[in-house]
This record gives C-alpha cells, sequence and structure tokens, in this order.
C-alpha cells in the first residue's frame, strides 16, 4: 500500500478468487468452471469481420442481445442489464440500494463477494448465522429493514430455499430491496424470475460463467422490475456504459441460441455429482445435497486443509476455505467423470482404502 491510497481503503480486504495456474497441468475442480466447450452456435459467431470491427464502440444498450435472453426468460428487454460478469452487477447493486444507513443483510456462510463489497461502499453488514445444518431460515430475513442478498443456492453450501420462502422475504420486506442471486440455478434449483413482474422490489442475478461455460467471458445480467433496471442503467452510464465488449455481446446472443446443447450438459453435471455424492459417501465423506456444479463435503478422518493439500500433491485443486464452520469442509467442482474417478481414486490413496 502506498502513502497514497485513500483513507477509505486502508481497512479494506480485497476479494482472493480461487487459484488459476497458467501452466494447466492440474485437474481444475476449484472454481466451479464448466468442464465443457462453449456452445458450437458461440464458436460460430466470431469471425475475422467481427474482429475488424472491433475499432468501433459497441452499442452500450446491446439491444440485439438483451431482446434474445428477454424471449429467452419471457420477460422484456427493459427488465435486462447486462455486466462484464455478474460480479459487476452485484457491485452496480450493492452501490444503488445500500448504505450506512441502509445495511444489507446475507447469510455469514456465502458468496465471498457480498462482505467485499459492503466494505468496498462503507456499508452495515449484517451477516446472519446459517443453522447448524447450513440451512437458510427464511424467517431470518423477513421484515429484515436492510436490503437482503441471497445466493439461491447458495454457495459453498449448495442448498436451496424454496421459492415460497424467498417470496415470503420479498413480500415482508415492501420497502427494502431482496437480491436473489442465481449463479447455480441451472443446475437443479428454481428460478425466481417468474416473481419479477409481481414485485418491484426483487432482483434476479444470474451469468454465463457456470452453466453456459462462459467463465473467460465475463458476462452476467440482472433481471427485474423496468424502474430497478432504470436505477442500475444510471449508474452503469456513470462508470462505465461499454462494459459488455462487442465480441462478448455476440457470444451471449450465440449462446442463447445453443440452450440446447447446455441443457444436456448440465443434465450432465447433475448426473455425475449424483454419482460422485454415491461414491464419496461410500468412502466415508458427508456432504450437503447440492443443487449446483459442486459438491461441499468432509471427511471425519481428514481434515479440509489435509484433503486440499493431499488432492493439491497429486494434480488435483480444489477449493478449501479457511473459515469458522467450514474449515472442514472442501468445495469440489464437479467436471467429467474421468475427472471425478481420478479425483476419488487421489482420496483413496490418501484415505488407505
Ligand atoms: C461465480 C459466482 C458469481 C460470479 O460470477 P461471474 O463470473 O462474475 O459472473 C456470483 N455469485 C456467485 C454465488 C457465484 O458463485
Amino acid at each position: 500500500m502506498s502513502r497514497f491510497l485513500s483513507g477509505r481503503f486502508a481497512g479494506l480486504k480485497a476479494y482472493v478468487p480461487g487459484e488459476q495456474p497458467q501452466d494447466c497441468n492440474y485437474i481444475k475442480l476449484n472454481t466451479n468452471e464448466s468442464p465443457y466447450p462453449p456452445a458450437p452456435q458461440v464458436l460460430e459467431a466470431l469471425s475475422s469481420e467481427e474482429i475488424k470491427k472491433l475499432r468501433l464502440y459497441g452499442d452500450p444498450e446491446y439491444r440485439f442481445l438483451r431482446e434474445t435472453l428477454a424471449a429467452y426468460y419471457k420477460v422484456l428487454p427493459e427488465n435486462i442489464m447486462m455486466g462484464n460478469g455478474s460480479d459487476e452487477i452485484l457491485s452496480f447493486i450493492f452501490m444503488a440500494y445500500c448504505d450506512k444507513i441502509t445495511g444489507v443483510s446475507y447469510p455469514d456462510i456465502s458468496y465471498g463477494f457480498y462482505s467485499v463489497y459492503a466494505d468496498l461502499y462503507g456499508i452495515a453488514k449484517n451477516e446472519i448465522p446459517l443453522r447448524d445444518d447450513f440451512t437458510i431460515n427464511a424467517d431470518d430475513y423477513c421484515s429484515a429493514g436492510t436490503t437482503v442478498v441471497i445466493a439461491n443456492p447458495n454457495a459453498p453450501t449448495g442448498l436451496c430455499l424454496s421459492v415460497e420462502d424467498i417470496e415470503r422475504i420479498v413480500k415482508s420486506n415492501p420497502n427494502n430491496m431482496v437480491v436473489i442471486d442465481e449463479a447455480y440455478v441451472d443446475f437443479g434449483g428454481e428460478s425466481c424470475i417468474p416473481l419479477i413482474g409481481k414485485y418491484d422490489n426483487l432482483l434476479i442475478v444470474q451469468t454465463y460463467s457456470k452453466s453456459r461455460s462462459l467463465a473467460g467471458a465475463r458476462l452476467g445480467y440482472v433481471i427485474g422490475h423496468e424502474s430497478l433496471i432504470a436505477d442500475l442503467d444510471k449508474l452503469r452510464y456513470s462508470t462505465n456504459p461499454y462494459n459488455i465488449d462487442r465480441l462478448t455481446m455476440l457470444v451471449g446472443k450465440a449462446a442463447i441460441e445453443g440452450q440446447a446443447y447446455y441443457d444436456k450438459n448440465n443434465d450432465e453435471i447433475v448426473r455425475i455429482r449424483e454419482y460422485t455424492g454415491v461414491e464419496l459417501r461410500k468412502m466415508g465423506f458427508e456432504l450437503t445435497d447440492s443443487k449446483t456444479n459442486f459438491i461441499f463435503t468432509r471427511h471425519p478422518k481428514l481434515e479440509g486443509s489435509r484433503i486440499y493439500e493431499g488432492l493439491k500433491a497429486r494434480g488435483i485443486l480444489v477449493r478449501h476455505f479457511n473459515k469458522a464452520r467450514i474449515s472442514d469442509y472442501v468445495r469440489i467442482t464437479i467436471g467429467t467423470e474421468e475427472q471425478m474417478d481420478a479425483m476419488m481414486t487421489a482420496l483413496k490413496e490418501m484415505l488407505c482404502l
């Protein structure tokens, strides 16, 4: 830190992304990417003709992309805004709807970026403990008196709240925003998008990173009442109106056109998740009932940090969080069946099974 950094940021702890080794000799099961390539339509969307057009700015409203997504989700283009990853969308949301007075409530164990954005923008934080079994008690968020942010399914637990519970939270907070982060909803969860027509205090955040094999493209979106999208667009235009580059816009549209391919891949990931769960339980692992593209697991005879280190030594990267209540656990992204088998062979070796 230099002596010039504003005192506002002196105590800020930045988000720490999962390891991204660039030599690629690892089986990479640590940042919830897809093991499958993007849809064929995406590969065809990029041509040297399109690359030549990079001399021009893109459409700051990315009209064609919003229209494609709107048709797919049966909403209007006015109900959608895009972000450079859903992380950027979350940044705009925290900026727009929280401050020192209107704080933010979210689970104590959830996506790590929520507390980082709260600190970045000087927002009062209300971290609500999950129950001992890691489930969210919806009652804790009713009449919260703050903005509410919930990942559904939650990360890194993989557990879901029902749409009925979320609707109850939304109804009980008519004067506060409720934000549902659905980064993992395509792996067996249920989306709250159908509720946005009924409530003007609900935002749904989704991403192309996990279920559409496009983590590297950085594309996320938010769906909600048009007055809310207008708020967020105001902040986007005040920060970076060209936040989606020309090539990524094309990729985003092509990916929706390839949705049938992704639906098939996501079914396969769910199948591999269930298969892996059965095999791990046979080895004595305990797992949460994950509805995502990862599992969250512990073993009574092996600490979380030892699982992480042992797998890394065997060429397999998983995620360990050195955090109270979950330090026994590791989060393992669902890869191909071959990758899962290699991971389980390594675990058997470590457990001398
Ligand atoms: C991965 C993830 C995000 C961010 O995804 P982007 O790559 O920025 O779109 C947001 N929320 C949760 C819960 C995530 O796991």
